[in-house]
Formats: C-alpha cells, sequence, structure tokens
C-alpha cells in the first residue's frame, strides 16, 4: 500500500491506471476508521482493480461550533488496517493542498443541502460536495463508495454526480452496526456510559416505525409520531430532526406508497447522532 499526499501525484496514478484499463474505486473518509468505513473498502476490493481510500478531515465541512478540532485523528491505526484490508492507495493529502489561500469555488446543490441535517449544519453539505468533487476531479474513479448511515449524503452526491455529468457510479453500502443496533459512527466515542445506552434510542426507535409499518400502517404522520414518543422516552436523548422524506428530493412523504426514507437526528448530551431506515415497499 502507498500512502500519497500530493494531489499531482495521486492523479498521476490513477490516470495511468485508467490508461491500463483498470477500474479505480474511491472510498472517502475523515479517518479514525472503523467497520463501517471498512465494509465500504471491502465492498470496493471486490468491485475495482486498483482500490483507493482518502483520508482528510475536511474543515470546510465543519461549522463554526462543531467539532473539527477535536475530531478523531488516528492515522497510523486507520494506515494498519487499511492496509490489512487490502487498499493500493491511500490519499492523505494536506488542508494547504486542498484549500489554498485563494480558494474561492464551490460545489453547492441548492435545495436539498439545506433540507434535514443541512437545516442545523447549513454549510456542512456544501463542504461535502465540494471535498467530494474535488476528490472525483481527481482520482476520476469509476466507483465512489459510501454509506448508507449517511442517506442525505449519498442522496446530494448522486445529485451533484448527475448535474455535473461525472461518470463516477456511486455505490451506497448498508449501515454497520453494533451488537446492540447503535450505528457504528467516530462520534460513537464522545458518548459516556450512560450516554452511550440512551444513544440506541435511535434505532429502537427506528425499528418501533419499521414494526409499524410490518403491521400495515401507512400514514406519515403516524409512523413520526411513533418515533418521536419512543425519542421522547429516552430522557438524554433531544430531537434535532425526524424526517420521513422521498428518496430523490427529501420532500415529507404524508402516506408511504413508494420508497421512502425515514431518518432521525438526535442530540445525546452535546454529541449529535444521526441514523434511518429505508423503506422499501414490500418490506
Ligand atoms: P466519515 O469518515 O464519517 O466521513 O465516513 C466515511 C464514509 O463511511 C461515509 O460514506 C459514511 O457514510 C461511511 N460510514 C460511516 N459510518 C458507517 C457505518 N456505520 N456503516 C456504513 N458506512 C458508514
Amino acid at each position: 500500500m502507498e500512502v500519497v499526499e500530493q494531489i499531482r501525484q495521486m492523479a498521476a496514478i490513477t490516470k495511468k491506471a485508467a490508461r491500463e484499463d483498470l477500474k479505480v474505486g474511491l472510498v472517502p473518509t475523515m479517518g479514525a476508521l472503523h467497520e463501517g468505513h471498512l465494509s465500504l473498502i471491502r465492498r470496493a476490493r471486490k468491485q475495482s482493480d486498483v482500490v483507493t481510500a482518502s483520508i482528510f478531515v475536511n474543515p470546510v465541512q465543519f461549522g463554526q461550533n462543531e467539532d473539527f478540532d477535536s475530531y478523531p485523528r488516528e492515522l497510523s491505526s486507520d494506515l494498519r488496517q487499511l492496509s490489512a484490508a487490502g487498499v493500493d492507495y491511500v490519499f492523505v493529502p494536506t488542508a494547504a493542498e486542498m484549500y489554498p489561500p485563494e480558494f474561492s469555488t464551490w460545489i453547492m446543490v441548492e435545495g436539498l443541502s439545506h433540507k434535514l441535517c443541512g437545516i442545523s449544519r447549513p454549510q456542512h453539505f456544501r463542504g461535502v460536495t465540494t471535498v467530494v468533487g474535488k476528490l472525483i476531479h481527481i482520482l476520476q474513479p469509476a466507483f465512489a463508495f459510501f454509506g448508507q448511515k449517511d442517506a442525505q449524503q449519498t442522496i446530494i452526491i448522486r445529485r451533484m454526480l448527475s448535474d455535473l455529468n461525472l461518470e463516477t457510479e456511486l455505490v451506497v453500502c448498508p449501515t454497520v452496526r453494533e451488537s446492540d443496533g447503535l450505528a457504528i459512527s467516530s462520534r460513537n466515542r464522545y458518548l459516556n456510559g450512560p450516554e452511550r445506552n440512551a444513544a440506541t434510542v435511535l434505532i429502537r426507535s427506528l425499528r418501533a416505525a419499521q414494526q409499524m409499518m410490518d403491521e400495515g400502517a401507512r400514514d406519515g404522520q403516524q409512523i413520526l409520531d411513533k418515533v418521536k414518543r419512543c425519542i421522547e422516552g429516552e430522557p438524554l436523548a433531544r430531537i434535532d430532526y425526524i424526517a420521513l422524506v422521498d428518496n430523490e428530493r427529501l420532500n415529507p412523504v404524508i402516506s408511504i406508497d413508494r420508497e421512502a426514507l425515514l431518518a432521525v437526528a438526535v442530540f445525546i448530551g452535546k454529541t449529535r447522532l444521526i441514523d434511518n431506515l429505508p423503506i422499501h415497499l414490500g418490506d
């Protein structure tokens, strides 16, 4: 496995691979790797000839009062895990090279970026689409792998790829969970003992909704009310949002008659966690 810092060098490597007709897969991450990330790497390994992972704690996707400074950085253990998982190249650009002082071009998916998580994090998705757009431009991968855990991110990136006529295929991989159902996240480590127990309320609320739907419920408000009551039963939890939306425009779904997304964002103490349930007809 080779660790590449410079943009020019990374671009040259993947360009050469493409000339040799090799399919490049890209797994963008912010490091502090866990099983969720590794599931993306394994998928990439299965379906690409050359697997690249990027590790970049992207400053422009963090808000002023968010956790950019305290976000976990564990490069040496990340590199060990990526090497063991069969990654070919790890791209570790510096913020100075990604965002030189005169940097002033942004990729912004309007509308979608200001719904759900975009309400409490108004600059977040502009930062995400800009960095993912840059990574895709630099590496020109055949495939880019993202987790269902960040469902809104996948919907926004799908829109961006289409709007900008980028040829990279988006591959969305299922959410990996702890044994008690908590979606694995680098931010779970911020939770203390009681908060860690309380954090299962996200998956408990989604499973309660799933059960209602299994029993035939289709009314959106009824399902949202159930999720709300479940989360409100947990004293350490504070709801940021609960949303039942369609998968393309993120508009509210009044009655479930096609595929949809049930998404929640909940503060457990000071830590904001997200989770979601993709709803498939016939499930
Ligand atoms: P991050 O490092 O948090 O930016 O995440 C990098 C990628 O890993 C994103 O595509 C995430 O959606 C994905 N990811 C994070 N947690 C999980 C998880 N528990 N299961 C599946 N994918 C995940």
